[in-house]
Formats: C-alpha cells, structure tokens, sequence
C-alpha cells in the first residue's frame, strides 16, 4: 500500500518518522519522488495538483490535511475516488481558542479600548453582561460545536444556524435558509464555521449582513470566499457592522494596498486559526488507512452531492 504525501519538508519529515515508527508496512512517498504512479493507492495534501486520478490511475483515497476541501475540485474526481477531510483534535482545539479569544475581546470591548489607549484616553463604558450578549455560529459541525460547547462556560445567549435542525443544550438552533434571517437578527457576534462550497460562497453579504443588530460584530474562521469583503467595509463604514475579525481572506496574502490592513475596525489575522499536527493528526490518519484496509467506513468522508 503506498501513501504519497504533498506537503512542505518540515512536515513531511514529521509524518515520515510517524509512519517509520508506527505503521512501517505502509509505503510512505513524498512529491516529488512519487516512484512508480500506479502504486499510489493513497494521497494527502493540503493543496493538490490537478487532475490526480489520470497521474495515479489506481488512486483510491485522497486524503485531506485541512479540515475543509475547497480547495479540491470534487467534479473532476471520479465518483470511486473517496475525499476525506481531516478531523484532526488538534484543529478543534486551536478554533475554541481563537473563538474564545475572539469573542471575549469583542464582548468585552478590547478593540474600543485600544484605540483608546493609543488616544491616551482613560475612560470606561458601560460593561454589558454575558447572559445580554447574544452569540451566533453559522455552521454547527465538528467546530462550531465544540465552539459552542465551550461558550457556555460564560453564561452568553448562544444561537446557532445550520442545513439540518440540530439540537445541541444550551443553544437555540435555526435551520435552512428560511431561518437565516431570524437567526441573524439575534447575532450581536456573528462567527462563520460553514465550509466553503457553492451553497456558502459569498454568504457575508450587503442583505446578510443588514440584517445582523446594529453594531454587531463578525468574527470569520470559514473560509475568505464566505465574505464579499466590499461589502463588509461598507457595513464597517456606516456602522452597520463596529467591527471584524477575519482570520481567513479572499486573496492570502492580501494586496498591500488591501484596505483592512490599515481599517481601524478590522483585526486580520494569517489563516491560523487551527493548524493541523502531525503528531495528532497522524493517529487519524492512520485509523482511517485501516479502516479503509478492512472495508470499514472512514471518519471525516466527505459527501459528495453536499460538497462538505
Ligand atoms: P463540518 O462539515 O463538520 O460542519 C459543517 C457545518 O456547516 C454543518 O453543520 C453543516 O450543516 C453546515 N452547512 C454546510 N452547508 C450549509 C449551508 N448551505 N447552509 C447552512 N449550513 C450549512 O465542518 P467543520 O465544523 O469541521 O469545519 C467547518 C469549516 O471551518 C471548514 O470547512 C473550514 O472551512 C473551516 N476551518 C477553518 C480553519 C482556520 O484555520 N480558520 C481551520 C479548520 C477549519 P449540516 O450539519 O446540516 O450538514
């Protein structure tokens, strides 16, 4: 069974010396030394090449490194051809971090109090309790409930919105399109968790964000196609919208003449809201490799017809 990894040097050493140690019977290659391509039964990369299933003609499963696949082209693959995403802990521990900080620092109204400092005002406001602050997650999957879950523990109003109706304690959850904008009404801090797919593309819009409370803030984990950033800083500028936290963009890098570089009321981030570890990932990995030697379903499948 040979594995071929794409992956930069410092990781692809990581995940050598794993399989070495723990799973030697598996053939483990790395681009650009692929050998001989019709032995390649597995892939795994965070960016692939196209067309993979004419390079590797007995290709059976590509193996994410991301929690998404957006950046695969699930279209031109064969239906046989199984994409699985990575459901590494590691990658839900680090987005309940960046979430947890994220939201705090709005809640408790951080970025007010730094342009502040830089002022070199001293002055207080009114400190709005967690039960009144209303918190909502688009996309109630693997992350946004463990965001969820974690949000608890500070007594916010947590609202959540996903394809199917969900029941999750301590959470009012809203499905479907029909209930976007109910949902959204009640967000005073929105945070995108949806995977990027044609559905989600462009869905932090001019109509979605108008209907969010006025002054309510975005944080953005997703992907930076969710948001139609000219919109956002209109919504900025009218004060539709008092502030974002974008960890995802569009173009990664930005342009340096991207205006949320310099917007006082935006805080970028580079796409590090979770990484995923070898260490950790590598026991999923490996479980679904065996699972997938035995005829067993694998974790983190993606669907096909769902695109996610
Ligand atoms: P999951 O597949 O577990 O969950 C996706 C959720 O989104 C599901 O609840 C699903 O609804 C919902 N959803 C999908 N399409 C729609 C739609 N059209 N309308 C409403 N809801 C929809 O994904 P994860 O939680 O594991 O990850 C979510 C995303 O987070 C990833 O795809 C990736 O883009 C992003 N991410 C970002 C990282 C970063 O570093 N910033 C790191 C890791 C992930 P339903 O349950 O009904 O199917």
């Amino acid at each position: 069974m040979t594995l071929l990894f794409k992956v930069d040097e410092a990781r692809g050493r990581a995940w050598k010396s794993l399989f070495e140690t723990h799973a030697p019977d598996i053939d483990v290659r790395f681009w650009p030394d692929i050998g001989d391509p019709s032995q390649v039964r597995y892939f795994a990369a965070w960016q692939p090449p196209r067309q993979l299933h004419e390079r590797f003609p007995n290709l059976q499963v590509i193996f994410a490194t991301s929690a998404g696949v957006d950046q695969f082209d699930l279209g031109e693959l064969p239906e046989p051809i199984k994409v699985v995403r990575m459901l590494d802990p590691g990658i839900a521990q680090g987005i309940v971090e960046y979430a947890c900080f994220a939201v705090l620092s709005l809640h408790r109204q951080i970025p007010l109090y730094l342009h502040q400092q830089q002022a070199g005002r001293w002055q207080d406001h009114f400190l709005t309790p967690a039960a009144q602050r209303r918190i909502g997650v688009m996309g109630l999957g693997n992350l946004g409930v463990a965001v969820l879950q974690s949000l608890r523990a500070f007594n916010f109003q947590l609202h959540g919105w996903a394809r199917s109706q969900k029941s999750i304690d301590g959470v009012q959850c809203h499905a479907g399109d029909d209930q976007l904008e109910s949902f959204l009404s009640q967000c005073d801090i929105l945070i995108c968790l949806l995977p990027l797919t044609d559905d989600t593309r462009d869905i932090l819009n001019a109509r979605t964000l108008a209907a969010l409370p006025k002054g309510a803030s975005l944080i953005n984990l997703g992907r930076g196609g969710h948001l139609k950033e000219d919109d956002l800083l209109q919504a900025l500028d009218s004060g539709q919208l008092s502030h974002a936290i974008l960890d995802v963009l569009n173009e990664e890098p930005p342009s340096p003449d991207h205006r949320f570089w310099q917007h006082p009321h935006v805080w970028l981030t580079p796409h590090v809201g979770a990484m995923t570890a070898p260490q950790s990932a590598f026991e999923v990995l490996l479980a679904n490799i065996r699972r997938h030697q035995v005829g067993k379903p694998m974790q983190g499948l993606i669907k096909r017809d769902h695109g996610y």
